[in-house]
């Protein structure tokens, strides 16, 4: 059995417009260019921001797109081939150099930037229009006052940080791309096993498939993942104390533009009300697959009329042309420039890393650019990942295009709106396209295959959460930070077992957990602390922004496309307030899990009583 093909084979991004090659001269020589600019600036600038404020943003604009030529260029090129040599010792070379000089020469902006005092700012927001222009991005830098260490400090650890705890999660990806198991006789890719679980109707199956992973996982690659989250988890204490953070996850709520309680919020109302929630769907999943308990292998197992036909390339673009036209003609138009314009690189192969991303940028000119990176095998869940990078794709052009290279990047936690709301565009276009058709058992496989979606990106990512927690040593509900242990690869799997079955239900409830102790192993968001809450409050933000459609009428689109062109230029108590939302108040977390995962879990069970299928006390009856 080897894996299909979908014609996306062909479907390869094309670079050329960056650089040619790896060896390309003029990457070297926009190096020299960036070093000398470095230099500049420094002469230029130091001591003097408080009288040439609007002059040095310009400037350090400049630096900043050429910067992110290079590293976009080489990034990407790494990406489809992880363990490439020369790449490899390019961008190792690369970032050495640039850190080093900018360590140098760059390190005083910052510093002085937060030091301004706030009635020359204000001043200069009056007089100078690039400072104008650049209001949100100073208030943010300011807001890290307090957090911002000495100069000489700064620098040391700008040149220090090529060797720091990002090499080991650089090794890391190396590592798990030649990860491989043996199933039926064949060598698979971990990407390979993954999906083989998701696609297979046949539950024995399945829990091969998943001890093949598990056991693949084991031995030496575990091992450098424990050390590999000891460095994480290590150095961002040491880092986080000496920057007077109060807790471990205060930089990124901070980054993210969110408050500490907000973000506590989100963990407490994904685990009491979207956990029993999630756990009442695996019921009515389990009396489908005529399971009980499912083993954890089950959990994304398509239902036995659920259609699994390959899906081609072709035809996962034109859904996505059409679902996004349904909505937005503009963005569609937008996203369809990515197939025009070579900007995605799609086929499933050993060497590329695993997963999917979107990269955006905005480029010397200034031109906004975006590139999306697939392993697409022709799943329901390729499609939907398709849309998701595509509307991550068509925020990043948006935002790029109206706030330029400094303002353009939204906060990872509101990042993933437009990528939840491009998912939800395209199921709601399918599900319509379905229920004209009256085919109830399509449907129903549909619905739930959201469902479960759903529930991995907000439940699952909050047990992330509640993993990675522990791991950094933070207990919310004590308020206490102890500094992290050097945790063996035993007590981590513990630490997994427990935060999964926090969200899942004890074992033999719903769940059996037999080889799934080392799943934390592959998960690579844990080497950028606190990253992976963002998911979950990306996915119910967006469903009650969703249910605000109806309300809105033709007022909803343009606000939305407003709020994409925002970039990072607002809070996420800004960004709601067009739609009439307020995240500061618990309701609208509740409202979010209820007006997603709440109403299609009912949707489901509807259907399923339609076709014979009940739920009754835990125990199921299947006719
Ligand atoms: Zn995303």
């Amino acid at each position: 059995m080897t894996a299909a093909v979908t014609g996306a084979e062909s479907i390869r991004w094309d670079l050329s417009s960056l650089y040619a090659a790896v060896d390309d001269p003029r990457i070297d020589g926009d190096i020299q260019r960036l070093v000398a600019f470095y230099k500049g600036f420094h002469q230029s600038f130091k001591g003097q921001l408080s009288q040439s404020l609007g002059a040095a943003i310009t400037e350090y604009t400049r630096i900043r797109m050429i910067e992110d030529k290079i590293l976009v260029y080489l990034y990407l090129r790494q990406s489809t081939n992880v363990a490439d040599a020369a790449v490899k010792s390019k961008i190792a070379g690369t970032e050495r150099m640039l850190s080093g000089a900018s360590g140098e020469y760059m390190a005083f902006f910052n510093v002085e930037l937060v030091a301004i005092d706030e009635l020359t700012l204000v001043q200069l927001y009056e007089k100078d229009p690039v400072v104008a222009r650049h209001r949100p991005w100073l208030e943010h830098a300011r807001l890290f006052k307090l957090h911002v260490l000495s100069e000489p400090v700064e620098s040391a650890l700008t040149k220090r940080s090529p060797f720091g705890p990002s090499a080991w999660g650089e090794f890391f990806d190396e590592l798990e791309a030649d990860i491989e198991g043996v199933f039926n006789g064949e060598k698979r890719t971990l990407t390979e096993l993954l999906h083989l679980i998701s696609e297979s109707k046949d539950s024995r199956q399945r829990a091969v498939l998943l001890s093949i992973v598990n056991e693949s996982l084991a031995g030496t690659f575990a091992k450098y993942s424990a050390q590999t989250l000891y460095m994480v988890s290590g150095s961002s204490f040491v880092e986080n104390k000496e920057r007077l953070y109060a807790n471990p996850m205060a930089a990124r709520n901070k980054s993210n533009r969110i408050s500490d309680n907000i973000v506590e919020t989100l963990h407490r109302v994904v685990t009491d009300v979207a956990g029993p929630l999630a756990r009442r769907y695996y019921r009515l999943k389990a009396a489908h697959l005529g399971l009980k308990p499912m083993q954890w292998s089950d959990r994304n197992a398509p239902l036995p009329f659920t259609d699994t036909t390959v899906i081609s390339f072709a035809d996962a673009h034109e859904t996505i042309r059409s679902s996004f036209e349904s909505f937005s003609p503009a963005l569609s138009a937008l996203a369809m420039r990515f197939f025009d314009e070579k900007r995605i690189d799609a086929p499933a192969e050993k060497g590329k890393r695993g997963g999917a991303f979107n990269f955006s940028a905005v480029l010397p000119g200034p031109v906004p650019v975006s590139y999306v990176f697939l392993n697409y095998l022709g799943s329901n869940r390729d499609v939907m990942t398709l849309a998701h990078e595509l509307g991550h794709g068509v925020h990043g052009m948006l935002a790029g295009e109206a706030q330029g290279c400094l303002m353009s990047q939204a906060p990872i936690a509101y990042a993933e709106t437009a990528s939840v709301f491009a998912e939800m565009t395209t199921f709601n276009f399918l599900k319509s396209r379905l229920i004209k058709t009256g085919d109830k058992k399509s449907l129903l496989a549909l619905i739930m295959g959201k469902i479960d979606d759903v529930i991995n990106t907000s439940v699952r990512q909050i047990s992330f959460s509640h993993f990675e927690r522990r791991l950094h040593g933070f207990d919310p509900a004590t308020n206490t930070w102890a500094p992290p242990r050097k945790l063996s690869v035993e007590e981590l799997n513990a630490f997994w077992m427990e935060a999964t079955r926090q969200l899942y239900g004890a074992s033999g409830d719903i769940f059996t957990y037999e080889n799934t102790d080392h799943l934390w192993s592959y998960i690579s968001h844990f080497h950028h602390p606190f990253y992976v809450y963002g998911y979950a409050l990306g996915e119910l933000l967006t469903h009650s922004m969703y249910a605000q459609q109806p309300r809105l009428g033709k007022r909803f689109e343009p606000l939305y496309i407003d709020m994409l062109r925002s970039g990072s230029t607002r809070d996420i108590v800004a960004l709601l307030k067009p739609f009439d939302l307020d995240p500061a108040d618990e309701r609208f977390w509740v409202d979010g899990v209820e007006a997603g995962l709440g109403a299609l879990i009912a949707e489901a069970e509807q259907l399923s009583r339609d076709l014979g299928v009940v739920v009754t006390n835990g125990a199921h009856l299947l006719s």
